[in-house]
């Protein structure tokens, strides 16, 4: 049983990611090697919820047994590199992966909260034109516990900096979440789950740009965390422009799966709508969003621009937000404005791979 978790690529010894087995797995793998199911019990809650990233470190086991799952396995943790705190208490961090990947995390605090923004793919496959991962190729999916481990390593960031624990999570860092849709779940069942982080899911929000075959599906599978889409545009043609995806997943198909999504899950979604001078922050782009979001429900967060260095948009004026929200709050939406954290530190919406877009893909 053992040997099927070692296999050979070019005469070169291949072990298995142990963190890619389930609580079941690990426990037949010891039943195989001639232990007790619970042993497996204990590594997995050493890998999990002890967050133990070394063979050695698990100290009730026998130096036989370790010395066997070291040469049968390997843990991949992943490394944090680089932080930076901004002067707003933001803090980011890339975060090495094991085949020398780059992504980026951020831990946002605020009184009454502790947010983390974590990635789900290295870099993004969706090219939109306001996002600065929007540049990148999407290089690969992140492992469940490459997303576990983000999450571990900004709830210590809390505790250290703000000696507070860590409320809230929002994968709204690299990446489309719906297109690794099976790895995020699995992340976000461990970070839920007692024998992991034991977080609460409707702290949980999956941010997308609209896949409505996987919006559907979240509903088909009863999610219990929240979904948010980043929609920016409520017309088809000017949200081809700015989201080239809308061209295969337009709002008729985006709005039907949501008002599925609504009607299964019983929760209300929110619309991130990023406000760019004179492209769609008019009154005219209100009555639209409005149009778009009555029969689904929502609140909306108006984000303020950040500008990526392209200079192609512009953050809209107050004045013009301030009507935006006003104007969709008369009519019965809730909207608010979202200020920017973390710009100082590139950690703002749209700004992770600004400057380490170059990085990622040479430490390759
Ligand atoms: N792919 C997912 C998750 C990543 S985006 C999605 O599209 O939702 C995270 C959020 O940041 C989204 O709402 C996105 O629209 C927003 N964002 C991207 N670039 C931005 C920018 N330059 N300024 C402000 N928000 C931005």
């Amino acid at each position: 049983m053992a040997k099927a978790y070692l296999r050979r690529q070019m005469g070169e010894v291949i072990k298995t990611d142990i963190r890619s087995l389930s609580l079941a797995e690990l426990k037949e793998v010891f039943v195989a090697h001639g232990e007790k199911a619970f042993r497996g019990q204990q590594v997995y809650e050493w890998l999990w919820k002890k967050s133990c990233t070394d063979f050695d470190g698990m100290s009730n086991l026998s130096n036989d047994l370790r010395n066997w799952l070291k040469q049968t396995f390997v843990i991949h943790p992943i490394q944090v590199e680089d932080k930076q705190i901004s002067n707003d208490g933001t803090i980011k961090s890339g975060f090495r992966l094991h085949d020398g990947f780059l992504v980026e995390g951020v831990l946002i605090p605020a009184d009454d909260r502790q947010t983390a923004c974590v990635s789900s793919q290295v870099g993004c496959s969706l090219t939109c034109k306001f996002c600065a991962t929007g540049t990148m190729e999407r290089e690969r999916n992140l492992e469940p516990a490459e997303i576990y481990d983000q999450v571990v390593a900004i709830r210590n960031w809390a505790q250290a900096h703000n000696q507070a624990p860590l409320t809230n999570i929002v994968f709204m860092g690299m990446g489309e979440p719906l297109l690794n849709y099976a790895n995020v779940i699995k992340g976000i069942e461990k970070i839920t789950s007692p024998e992991g982080l034991g977080m609460a899911a409707d702290r949980i929000t999956v941010s997308t740009a609209g896949i409505a075959k996987m919006i559907k599906k979240l509903a088909d599978d009863e999610v219990r965390f929240n979904l948010a889409l980043s929609l920016h545009a409520a017309n088809d043609e000017k949200r081809n422009q700015i989201m080239p995806i809308n061209e295969s997943n337009n709002l008729k198909a985006v709005g039907e799966a949501l008002q599925y999504f609504c009607k299964k899950t019983r929760k209300r979604v929110t619309f991130e709508y990023i406000a760019f001078k004179n492209f769609n922050d008019s009154l005219q782009d209100a009555k639209e969003l409005l149009a778009f979001a009555k029969n689904i429900p929502c609140k909306v967060n108006v984000i303020e621009y950040n500008p990526t260095g392209d200079g192609q948009f512009e953050k809209a004026d107050s004045s013009r937000i301030d009507q935006f929200c006003a104007f969709l709050d008369r009519n019965g939406i809730i909207a608010r404005v979202r200020r920017s954290r973390g710009k100082d530190i590139d950690a703002a919406c749209g700004q992770l791979a600004n400057k380490k877009h170059d990085n990622a893909l040479m430490n390759k």
